[in-house]
């Protein structure tokens, strides 16, 4: 089984980046309110989530980092079916059979927690007591070091660690009720207070975009029969890189949509006579019967039933709030 996690790993653990956002989606499932992420060398040599969580029972501990490993993939012929599971039941199996692995965890408030380790196909199943308040941290050493053929499509740490700060930020602005830190290297990159009043996710999001986006951002908020479009969005007058500042959630998931991007994009070009990239950060909330998010689990992917109305509804209200706000 190790072996399977091991090629299924290949294929689904591409980079440090990956391995953060399934960290920290474990860790909002276990219902924490403050993620603290700890980088080094781009996340190769190390990354480290800490979350307040409600743990994990010392009995499950091993479960946790063995668990589905047998159930989905039996043989190489399996692949095909595990890259479109993506990592779902086998996040940590997975990314413990490419790294060393350590798991810390805690379900108590006296801070007696139980720790166990797994390494490349090696599992140290052997449980010890480890301090820990309540919650849990991954610990996750040395990337692909069993795996030279992955490692050499990692870029360099640099780029390794602008992924992984991306896949922050772009949580981040998901979760306002939630107090977020990364580090990288030792240093404080990234510090955001919960809170979810407009002053605080304002001051958020111009901690994530930058003052530049905020002091130009136009707020919106517009509801129209059973849609309901909010955010900010400013034009790209400054320097920044665009794809950056592209940031679009619906019903609180992050999502890259061609549906959506077209609609943005025509909005600002109609409004603004130029092609230049608009910078947002915007939330779509609609019946979740009406939108299917489960296209690919591990893909920014969705699919709307009737996407001319998610299209005109955006151009529609994108375009009204920026012509009213020109001079
Ligand atoms: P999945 O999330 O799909 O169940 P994972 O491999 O990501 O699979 O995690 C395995 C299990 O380990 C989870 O179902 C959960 O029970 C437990 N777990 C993982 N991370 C955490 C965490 N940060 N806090 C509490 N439990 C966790
Ligand atoms: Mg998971």
């Amino acid at each position: 089984p190790r072996l399977a996690n091991q090629i299924a790993a290949g294929e689904v653990v591409e980079r440090p980046a990956s391995v953060i956002k399934e960290l920290l989606e474990n860790s909002l499932d276990a219902g924490a309110t403050r993620l603290d992420v700890d980088m080094e060398k781009g996340g190769i040599k190390r990354m480290k989530v800490r979350d307040n969580g409600k743990g994990i029972e010392r009995d499950d501990l091993a479960l946790a980092l063995a668990r589905h490993a047998t159930s989905k993939i039996h043989a190489l012929e399996d692949l095909d079916a595990v890259a479109t599971l993506g990592f779902r039941g086998e996040a940590l199996a997975s990314i413990s059979s490419v790294a060393r692995l350590t798991l810390t965890s805690s379900r108590d408030e006296c801070g007696q927690g139980w720790q166990v380790s797994a390494e490349g196909r090696e599992m140290h199943a052997q449980l010890t007591p480890a301090a820990h308040p309540r919650g849990t941290t991954v610990d996750v050493r040395d990337l692909f070091f069993n795996t030279p053929a992955r490692r050499k499509f990692l870029r360099t740490e640099k780029t390794e660690f602008n992924r992984v700060d991306e896949t922050v930020k772009r949580l981040a602005l998901s979760r306002f009720d939630v107090s977020i830190s990364l580090r990288h290297n030792g240093k404080g990159v990234l510090s955001l207070r919960a809170g979810s009043n407009r002053v605080e996710m304002e001051r958020r999001v111009a901690q994530i975009c930058g003052p530049a986006f905020m002091q130009k951002a136009l707020h919106i908020e517009v509801e129209r029969s059973g849609l309901r479009l909010w955010g900010w969005v400013a034009e790209p007058a400054f320097s920044r890189s665009q794809a950056d500042l592209q940031f679009f959630y619906v019903n609180g998931r992050a999502i890259r949509d061609k549906v959506v991007s077209h609609a943005v994009r025509r909005a600002f070009a109609d409004v603004l006579h130029h092609g230049r990239h608009p910078a947002f950060v915007l939330y779509l909330e609609l019946d979740p019967a009406s939108v299917d998010v489960n296209v690919h689990p591990t893909k920014h992917e969705v699919r709307f039933r009737d996407s001319r109305l998610v299209h005109d509804f955006l151009f529609g209200s994108l375009h009204r709030a920026l012509a009213d706000a020109r001079p």
